[in-house]
């Protein structure tokens, strides 16, 4: 089954009850039992028909062995996170997520957890991060802000000889795009508030498991913990995801126009989108995803010229989050990034004139206009 036939026919996706092409929202909390013992589902926080119905879709469509979904993508890379234990190292993408870097530095540290952000992209730098208590590697690619690319097979070759888990943060190419587990990744986890979900009206997060013994496992943290998603959420995230196909295709062709419309205008100084010609780890993207995704970033003179490109679009709504139909805008230094000291920021390459985008489904033509005026 191919991506796009795999997004509608995937996972459970006719209630097997009714016929019903659309799951059902199971509005329950829990379940008859015909005799002590005998049953489908016992109660909701173990598992939910509807929740079931998006768990095994996104299980189809990265390859694993078993799906779990949770309240949102934190409350998934949390869960994942209950894996390790004190004493534990990890070794962490240097530009992750903001709010996973805060979890990873503010929370997981409490618990003697020991994290170590490390640029991924480089292997050496990789290996010398390796401690002997090393756990796990955890990575994103590409990258926020900048779109920088890990091999993923590196790093899962690095993981199986030092015997710890390769965990990627799949988000930013969905697995329209992209499917670690082929790549040597053991654990997939996402923001499905993102591009799976792709409306921005729902929260939510997955995780993908590789195999049987960590399904086990991330089945029983699921169910310990108990951060799940309810079944309306779950019914909007599958709902959503199919049409993540068409919305992925559209999305890339819109990002390449204005990757290339913005890369020869002359008030903007670099543009970084894995798409373009020059892009640096362009090439291990080609190997390892199918496209090139929605995000894009580019840099303006200074601050005050970016600030004014903000104030000027129209249809780019200045929002944090990303991977909806609606185009966003924002200007890392001053938003997701703030909390991160302006010397470190700019050692990363996040500049204060940089903008980053979230391209959407909006007509190209418009976008473009859009920009060229607020850039004028
Ligand atoms: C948004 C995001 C998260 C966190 O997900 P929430 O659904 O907001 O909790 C994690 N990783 C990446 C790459 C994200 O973009």
């Amino acid at each position: 089954m191919r991506k796009k036939t795999a997004l509608i026919h995937g996972g459970v996706s006719v209630d097997p009850n009714t016929g019903a092409l659309s799951l059902p929202i199971s509005q329950a909390s829990t379940f008859r039992q015909k005799k002590v013992g005998d049953f489908v589902y016992e109660y909701a926080r173990t598992g939910n028909p509807t929740r079931e119905g998006v768990e095994t879709l996104i299980a189809d469509l990265e390859g694993g062995d078993r799906g779990f979904a949770f309240a949102s993508g934190m409350a998934a890379i949390t869960t994942v996170m209950d894996l390790f234990k004190k004493g534990d190292h990890l070794i962490v993408t240097d530009d992750v997520y903001g709010g996973t870097y805060r979890f990873f530095t503010k929370v997981l540290a409490n618990r003697g957890i020991q994290v170590d952000f490390v640029d991924t992209s480089d292997e050496a730098a990789v290996r010398k991060a390796i401690q002997s208590e090393t756990k796990a590697l955890y990575l994103e690619t590409p990258t926020n802000p900048l779109l920088k690319i890990t091999s993923i097979q590196t790093m899962g070759e690095i993981a199986k000889e030092i015997g710890a888990l390769l965990i990627v943060d799949n988000t930013f190419s969905t697995p329209y795009w992209q499917t670690p587990i082929a790549k040597g990744a053991d654990i997939v986890v996402h923001s499905a508030t993102k591009y799976l979900g792709g409306h921005s009206d729902v929260v939510a997060g997955l995780v993908v498991t590789a195999n049987r013994q960590l399904s086990e496992h991330l089945a029983f943290l699921q169910n310990s913990t108990g951060a799940v998603l309810g079944p309306n959420d779950s019914w909007l995230v599958q709902r959503g995801m199919k049409t993540l196909g068409v919305r992925m295709e559209e999305i890339e062709q819109n990002t390449s126009a204005i990757a290339n419309f913005l890369n020869q205008h002359k008030a903007v100084e670099k543009v970084y989108y894995p798409g373009l010609s020059n892009h640096q780890g362009r090439e291990v993207h080609i190997s390892q995803a199918n496209g090139f995704g929605g995000m894009l970033s580019f840099t303006v003179k200074d601050e005050s010229t970016a600030l004014r490109v903000l104030d000027r679009v129209q249809y780019f709504t200045l929002a944090e989050s990303l991977g909806a139909v609606e185009s966003l805008i924002s200007l890392p230094a001053k938003m997701t990034h703030a909390s991160i000291p302006r010397e470190r920021r700019l050692e990363l390459g996040i500049e204060d004139g940089l903008i980053r985008l979230s391209v959407g489904l909006e007509d190209v033509h418009d976008l473009i206009d859009d920009l060229d005026q607020a850039l004028a």
